[in-house]
């Protein structure tokens, strides 16, 4: 948390809100919160920011400045924020970074991470490219169907596993991956290669059905998670298994729903997800 919903939910309103809008001045509250570029930073100071992108749970803002484009790469991690308003953070002293605007509202962007080492780089586009290539795989919004079952059917692994791994497939965290595979009736760990097409299939329409909904209802306020205007997401009330652990299964088959505790929790039934 926060996940691909969440991510492109901010994604969403920084377009909305601060695409065109130029930069006067970036804060930073200790140097080591930047990975990569930090000698970059005062060119950044006089640039626009042109357009706003995200990859997997990251968000970029894309810089313009004379022909020169260079990248903000915030990375939301598992905590990660982008707020408006310096009094929408949990806290203020994990502010790690302010990018002050020319533009009235909103006048600034803040960045917040309870974990602080390394999750803002500052690139060009080479380093953009390969900083994407390494990190991340598919896109679930945009990978075929095609694509998804050929991965699944290769994996001889856990099909939960395969949902986290990042260089795999982007963006998806434990709670959307216990969402998905509950709506599916795939047992967390069920094999992929061994799961029916029919089955995949399902769960890829599922992947989409959920990430969709969760971006509508602005994504699941689990941690703290806040759009940068502040207002929570309301997903989590839509949450069918994910920490419903002892509570009667949502399709009516009269089972309690358990959990698996083994690396991140997994929520399952044990009648409708068989392994
Ligand atoms: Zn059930």
């Amino acid at each position: 948390m926060p996940e691909l919903p969440e991510a492109e939910v901010v994604r969403r309103q920084l377009e909305t809100c601060v695409r065109g809008a130029s930069i006067h001045s970036i804060w930073l509250g200790r140097d080591d919160i930047i990975r990569q570029g930090r000698e970059s930073l005062s060119w950044y100071e006089g640039s626009q920011i042109v357009e706003v992108h995200r990859f997997g749970k990251s968000v970029v803002l894309e810089c313009q400045r004379d022909q020169d484009q260079r990248y903000i790469v915030a990375e939301l991690g598992m905590t990660g924020l982008v707020l408006f308003q310096r009094e929408s953070a949990p806290s203020d002293h994990h502010i790690h970074m302010v990018v002050h605007l020319n533009q009235e509202s909103p006048e600034a962007l803040h960045y917040w991470n309870a974990r602080r080492f390394g999750r803002l780089s500052l690139l060009d586009s080479q380093g953009l490219e390969a900083y994407r290539s390494r990190r991340f795989g598919f896109d679930p919004k945009t990978m075929s169907e095609e694509e998804f079952v050929g991965m699944v059917k290769q994996c001889r692994g856990r099909v939960k596993t395969l949902l986290l791994h990042q260089q795999r497939i982007a963006g998806i965290g434990n709670i959307y991956a216990n969402e998905m595979l509950f709506q599916a009736g795939i047992h967390p760990y069920a094999q992929g290669s061994r799961v029916s097409v029919k089955r995949v299939q399902g769960l890829y329409k599922a992947m989409k059905e959920i990430i969709d909904e969760a971006i509508t209802r602005g994504g699941s306020s689990i941690r703290d998670f806040k759009a940068p205007d502040g207002t929570p997401g309301e997903y989590q009330t839509c949450h069918q298994i994910y920490q419903k652990e002892g509570r009667l299964c949502p399709r009516g088959c009269g089972t309690a729903i358990r959990s698996l505790r083994a690396e991140r929790s997994s929520f399952y039934c044990p009648s409708c997800q068989k392994r």
